[in-house]
């Protein structure tokens, strides 16, 4: 395949794509219908954490190489990546799923005594994770994105053939967009409510998937999440799921509960049993979506095998 690629959509998928395809010398244009802060990918809380990946073969690599890119990129203050540590909780009888320690960096995973776990809880797990502020970082990577040479275009894609007849290969990275772009009835949304209270929180992040319940410190809030509403294709919050949240996660940590509320949001994750990361049979078109509650955590390792799938004329398959 030649140099010219067009990236459909400016979420964390189309920019990481871009970001390693420009690396590698390809001539990458961006054309989405909305970019940062109006997409979903600015609504992720987003920790890297190999969430929602389960027992897709080709998931550990791509969080590997997700965990790399954020490593080698928080270099850089100006990106808004830090490396925090992260405590996972699991409450007295729960069995956890806990198919996650495999995918956990080598050594940055241990069990927590349980005399420092916050009350209630029985057993807990700490590790040394990026948190991507996305608030800082998109719009960061769209500079660097631009510093190298990739344009940026606005436009609603209606059809891709149309627009892989200008380029020798189109990525399709348009998260949700794309059930209704490739007619894809297996994608479908998963809502997400959090509530953001005012920065500050001393700890790390703590996460229990089973109420569910994250606090996330961040530099311009705190975040309290979060839902996890399927089929729920709406972006609002709700005043009494939020009120539960502050509940769920004040029963944690009591010290939120004194924090000023300063905001809240909803994000639609484009969840899909497996992320579609194919080329179409006799066809410039590779496909990149689906990446549910996992797409900062699977971003860079998902942009690396479309490198791989540009350069090679064999498709992968797609589970
Ligand atoms: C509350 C919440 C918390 C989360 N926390 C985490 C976390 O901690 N860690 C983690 O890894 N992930 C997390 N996620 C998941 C993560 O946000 C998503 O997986 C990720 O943002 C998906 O990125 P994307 O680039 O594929 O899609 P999007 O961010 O939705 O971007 C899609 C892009 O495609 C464009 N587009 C769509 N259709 C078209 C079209 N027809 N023509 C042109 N452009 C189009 C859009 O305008 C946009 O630019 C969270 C999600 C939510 C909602």
């Amino acid at each position: 395949m030649g140099k010219k690629v067009a990236v459909i959509g400016a979420g964390i998928s189309g920019l990481s794509t871009a970001y390693v395809l420009v690396n590698n010398d390809f001539e990458v244009t961006i054309i989405a219908k909305a970019f940062s802060p109006n997409i979903t990918s600015n609504k992720a809380a987003a920790f890297w954490f190999p969430y929602h990946v389960r027992s897709d073969a080709r998931g550990i690599n791509w969080v590997e190489t997700s965990y790399q890119y954020f490593k080698d990129l928080s270099a850089d203050e100006a990106s808004g990546i830090s490396f925090i540590k992260i405590v996972k909780g699991i409450k007295e009888g729960i069995i956890d799923d806990d198919r996650w320690i495999a995918f956990m960096p080598e050594n940055t995973c241990k069990e927590v005594p349980i005399e420092q776990l916050p009350k209630g809880y029985a057993q807990g797990f700490e590790a040394k994770v990026p948190l991507v502020e996305t608030q800082l970082f998109l719009p960061y990577l769209q500079q660097v994105l631009t510093a190298k040479g990739v344009v940026f275009k606005e436009a609603n894609v209606t059809n891709l053939q149309i627009v892989a007849s200008s380029y020798d290969t189109v990525v399709n990275c348009t998260g949700l967009g794309a059930s209704q772009l490739c007619n894809d009835a297996s994608l479908f949304a998963v809502r997400g409510q959090v509530l953001l209270v005012e920065p500050g929180f001393p700890n790390a992040i703590f996460l229990d998937n089973h109420t569910p319940t994250y606090i996330v410190p961040r530099q311009d809030a705190t975040i309290i999440g979060g839902t996890y509403e399927e089929h729920v294709n709406v972006e609002t919050t709700e005043p009494e799921t939020l009120q539960q949240l502050l509940v769920k996660a004040s029963n944690v940590f009591p010290e939120l509960q004194e924090k000023r509320i300063i905001g809240n949001w909803a994000g639609l994750r484009p969840f899909r049993e497996a992320v579609r990361l194919e080329k179409e049979v006799n066809s410039n078109i590779i496909h990149n979506y689906g990446h549910g509650g996992s797409g900062f955590t699977l971003s860079f390792g998902c942009a690396e095998a479309v490198l791989q799938l540009i350069s090679t004329p064999n498709t992968a398959p797609n589970p």
